[in-house]
């Protein structure tokens, strides 16, 4: 096998043994043990490569670790960290929109990931002529897509957003343009989540996004399967009640909005991480969205139990992994590429949120 008798270099070698020293004791380490030696082989790739390996905070511990601090997070912040990339390969341990969206901000680097069918529900079924269709239909009305689209729908769009900062990102665009009506795509519970804010903060904005006046809907097959009964048995059967000092409920933007209404805290993964690290006195915390997540902070806050009573998980982020991630690194197969006339455009809509 390519790579086995290679002598590991000081750097991936330290990191192993960070990686081991940081795996013992956890739920992981009999599974770091059984792969270190593919650990061990992309460690070596990477430094030798000179690859910025980027990693999703949905993907499994494993993978995750595998990107240093600065390396990973979510949607937004691998954005930014792509954004600022030196090194002349990326490999994105995430979907493919992710990948691309590395690709648009980095045209001359090499951008691999693991796996090109890791696809996105919400990204899947939404195409540039969608965009057209909404633009067609409210031509006064700016629009704002969600990072969880292929770059020929971000070319057609005005603004791209996460669930980081698309509540700035949709007043920034009414401003600008002048339009109380704006466009939001493609995700259907992010967007009557987004409105309802919108109504608290008592915001005149009217936003329109799938299923609001038409019969389109877009959803994130993880999010949409966790219900407001799921929550309140959960907060039963683990002893977290609404508001309580020291337990927490947290849950995502694309959960449906009854579930936002039952939760303590609701935001992006990375506003859920904030929170809990500004939150010291945080004993018991149910995450709600991708399982991965809580195995992740579990490993980040040890003082923290994080409740695993879990049943979501993302498939196309599974299809991430070790074997893949070495197989693609050592070949440089599996690039992500973007036509020069579709990037230009999708890169306007992804600076505009980024000057954001
Ligand atoms: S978790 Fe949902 S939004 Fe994220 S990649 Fe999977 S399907 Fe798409």
């Amino acid at each position: 096998m390519k790579g086995t008798n290679r002598k590991m270099t000081q750097g991936s070698l330290m990191r192993l043994e960070e990686l081991r020293s940081g795996f013992r004791g956890t739920d992981q380490y009999i599974d770091f043990l059984a792969k270190e030696e593919t650990i061990r082989r992309i460690l070596e790739m990477k430094e030798e490569k000179d690859v910025l390996i980027l990693g999703h905070n949905y993907m499994e511990p494993l993978i995750y670790q595998i990107s240093g601090e600065g390396e990973r997070g979510d949607s937004l912040a691998l954005s930014k960290y792509a954004a600022k990339a030196r090194n002349p390969i990326i490999l994105f341990d995430g979907v493919r929109f992710m990948a691309e969206t590395a690709k648009i901000l980095n045209p001359e680097k090499k951008v691999l990931i693991a796996d090109l069918e890791a696809g996105c529900s919400l990204a899947d079924p939404f195409g540039a002529k969608d965009v057209l269709e909404y633009r067609a239909r409210y031509p006064e009305a700016p629009v704002v897509t969600y990072i969880n689209s292929y770059a020929e729908v971000k070319a057609e769009s005005d603004y791209c957003c996460t669930s980081a900062n698309a509540l700035d990102v949709v007043k920034h665009a009414a401003s600008e343009s002048g339009s109380e009506r704006v466009v939001f795509l493609p995700d259907s519970f992010m967007g009557e989540n987004l409105q309802k804010e919108l109504v608290k903060e008592g915001s005149n904005i009217d936003l329109i996004y799938p299923g609001k006046k038409d019969n389109k809907f877009g959803s994130c097959i993880v999010h949409e399967k966790i219900s407001a009964v799921d929550i309140r048995v959960i907060r039963r059967q683990f002893n977290l009640p609404k508001g309580g000092n020291d337990t927490a409920v947290l849950v995502h933007w694309e959960c449906k909005p009854e579930v936002l209404d039952v939760a303590d805290m609701y935001g992006s993964t990375s506003e859920m991480i904030r929170y809990v690290s500004s939150h010291p006195e945080l004993k018991r915390v149910y995450l709600g969205t991708e399982c991965e997540m809580s195995a992740n902070l579990a490993n980040e806050f040890p003082q923290v139990e994080f409740i695993r009573s879990c049943m979501v998980h993302c498939p196309h982020m599974r299809k991430i992994t070790l074997d893949k991630i070495l197989y693609s690194l050592e070949n440089e197969v599996y690039e992500v590429n973007v036509p020069e006339q579709i990037r230009v455009k999708a890169l306007g809509a992804i600076e505009r949120m980024i000057a954001i």
